[in-house]
């Protein structure tokens, strides 16, 4: 037994914690989990615990796709390991702590398939070119009253302190069980869609960001739980609603300096506009790794702040990538790109892998980043939007696959096997979606992230 744990067992023990909770995101941006009892918090380190290595080619509704070569049978077992160092009492789950898990083959050697190991593996790769990261996570749910059906919450007004008092005690709890639950917060407050509100989290290291935003979707279910409510990070809860995103907020710096910190023109120069240039090169990709479920197909439209087209702009809201300039007074460090093509149904772990591959690639080989788009391209003529050679953004499956499979960078950081068994897992989603109608698909989307 590890006695580095003992300490942690006694402090979750006095905050009366019986089960430790070791959860992990699935290819589907699901969290799985495993729960041991504290006394078993120890072995559950030291040598993880058993699960099926199949979890990797989980479809979203809980199917089990058996087209991947590698994982085609049902046989075989691997560990999943908590990271000792994170384990949470929940503040709004009396009686259980959480921790992210690794998962590692049977002899504790990486496994291939983990999502959390291919994101360390881009940011050492940063860290070899004297690069660092930060991340975080906007986090937009629909609260909804108890039910199977969804049924709003509160009314609006939009971003109205109004439409917060309908949910009064929900959203306090909310941000005092983050708090509690160590995930800082930047903001909260009722967004545009209908009964729809938004957390932002702090910026935090890559796999700290993943791990928070996991957390804190946990945090929000527990909060909604306990005053009979139900909330959904689904893409979309019904066809025609505004979608909920997970915009991913991404900056890079070396020694301390910022690259995407504004140059003269009001714009990033240098390294900082190569790594924006390499993201809006491998967008396709990226988007189909951060928004991958048929559901984020359907949200990405026109005049949804959804980013429907392949562009950048300065604070354009209406842009995949949004350029975010910091000023002396905002604080010229806390300049950012936000990516709008991301939402709860990417893992988070392997969105932050594909936007870290995409843009070392870009500032690696001097990506070219073309002038920003100011406007909305939904707006202008398909001749319009060729002329300026600003194309849509897949909205197919296998536009979407085709893009993915395009990219030799997303390819090479995702690993030929985790590549396999995420198109395998796509494709069966399509599959069940061709089966089903788009408001149905929306439907078995709903209430699973
Ligand atoms: N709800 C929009 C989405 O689907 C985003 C709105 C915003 O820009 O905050 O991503
Ligand atoms: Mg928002």
């Amino acid at each position: 037994m590890s006695a580095v744990i003992s300490p942690i067992q006694d402090r979750l023990a006095k905050a009366g914690v019986a089960g430790v909770t070791i959860a992990w995101a699935d290819n589907n941006g699901i969290p799985r989990s495993r729960t041991v009892p504290l006394a078993a918090l120890p072995d559950a380190v030291q040598r993880g615990v058993g699960i099926t290595p199949l979890f990797a080619v989980f479809d979203s509704h809980d199917g089990i796709t058996f087209a991947h070569d590698s994982l085609s049978t049902p046989s075989g077992d691997i560990r999943l390991v908590p990271d000792a160092d994170l384990v949470t009492a929940l503040a709004g789950q009396p009686g259980f702590a959480w921790a992210p898990g690794r998962q590692v083959g049977p002899d504790g050697e990486p496994w291939p398939y983990d999502q959390r190991t291919r994101l360390d593996a881009q940011v050492a790769r940063a860290a070899a070119a004297g690069l660092s990261l930060r991340a975080g996570f906007e986090l937009e749910f629909f609260v909804s009253q108890a039910g199977d059906e969804p049924a709003a919450a509160q009314q609006g007004p939009a971003y109205s302190p109004h439409a917060l008092l309908q949910v009064d005690e929900f959203a306090a709890a909310v941000l005092r069980d983050l708090a509690a639950n160590g995930v800082p917060v930047g903001q909260l407050h009722a967004e545009y869609g209908l009964s729809q509100l938004e957390v932002s989290l702090a910026p935090a290291d890559p796999v700290t960001a993943a791990d928070r935003q996991l957390l804190a979707r946990q945090t929000i279910h527990a909060a909604a739980r306990a005053r009979g409510l139900r909330v959904s990070f689904a893409p979309l809860v019904t066809l025609e609603g505004v979608g909920n995103g997970l915009h991913l907020h991404v900056s890079v710096s070396r020694g301390g300096g910022n690259l995407l910190a504004v140059n003269g023109a009001g714009l990033p120069g240098g390294d900082g506009a190569r790594f924006l240039g390499g993201l809006l090169r491998d967008l396709p990709a990226i988007a189909a790794v951060s928004a991958p479920s048929v559901p984020s197909l359907l949200r990405r439209r026109p005049g949804y702040f959804a980013g429907a087209y392949q562009f950048w702009g300065v604070e354009n809201r209406e842009a995949p990538l949004r350029y975010v300039p910091a000023s002396a007074f905002i604080g010229t460090d806390r300049a950012n790109v936000e990516l709008k093509a991301s939402d709860a149904s990417g893992n988070p772990y392997l969105a932050l892998t594909a936007v870290l591959a995409a843009g070392l690639a870009g500032i690696d080989d001097n990506a070219e980043l073309p002038p920003p788009v100011q406007e909305d391209p939904g707006a202008w003529s398909s001749e319009q939007r060729t002329e300026r050679a600003i194309p849509a953004l897949p909205v197919t499956p296998e536009g979407q696959e085709r893009a993915l499979l395009d990219s030799k960078r997303i390819g090479d950081a995702l690993g030929e096997p985790l590549l396999g068994a995420f198109t395998a897992v796509r494709r069966a989603d399509a599959a069940w979606a061709a089966e089903h109608s788009p408001e149905e698909t929306v439907a078995s989307h709903r209430w699973r992230y």
